[in-house]
């Protein structure tokens, strides 16, 4: 696993299949993760990011959607609120296999998922439907990074909308409203 500070308070945790989980520390302790990575990176998050902070006082996870490579390691987070946006997690109830895409995490995944409000602390939320219905950005403004999930990616690549959940015909009005907000930091799921 790669760790990489990608600014002041924003490190990024870089493992299998290339996906990134994102360490956000408060000046008050309040700290936020954005996605909880693949299974199989269980002990190098716990090793790395664990070395940081404390896992249990991690407050709040936000799933930019609720693929297994980007739920995997929830349960390392035991005191912590959980966010999706409703729409995914309206796929989820309406669709588990679909919307997770592995029978182990499937299986695990037991936690209660609250809505995303429009800003989450320094977070601005953006609906991005495309690579899933429910799929969200998020803009950290005062630091002009936008964490992109897999709705786009450093190379000028978009994400996958072939997938059970995804919404293919919403993908490029999604890109062209992400292309407003004119970042100075792309913070994707997957660096690929
Ligand atoms: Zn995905």
């Amino acid at each position: 696993m790669k760790v990489q500070k990608i600014s002041g308070n924003v490190w990024k945790f870089t493992g299998t299949e290339n996906v990134n989980v994102y360490l956000i520390t408060g000046e008050h302790g309040e700290n936020i993760v954005i996605d909880a990575g693949n299974r199989s990176d269980r002990q190098d998050l716990v090793r790395l990011l664990g070395s940081m902070v404390d896992l249990k006082k991690i407050s709040t996870v936000i799933f930019t959607h609720l693929h297994y490579d980007h739920i995997g390691n929830f349960d390392l987070f035991p005191n912590s609120a959980f966010y999706a946006s409703e729409e995914e997690i309206n796929s989820l109830e309406a669709d588990r296999k679909g919307t997770i895409l592995n029978e182990d995490i499937e299986n695990k995944f037991n936690i209660k998922l609250r809505k995303l409000p429009d800003d989450m602390g320094p977070l601005e939320v953006i609906k991005s439907p495309g690579h899933t219905r429910g799929s969200v950005c998020l803009w950290y403004k005062e630091k002009k990074i936008l964490f992109t999930g897999d709705t786009f990616f450093s190379k000028k690549k978009k994400g996958r909308t072939d997938l059970p959940t995804s919404a293919p015909d919403e993908m490029g009005a999604t890109l062209m409203r992400l292309l407003e907000y004119n970042p100075q930091t792309i913070a994707p799921g997957h660096d690929y």
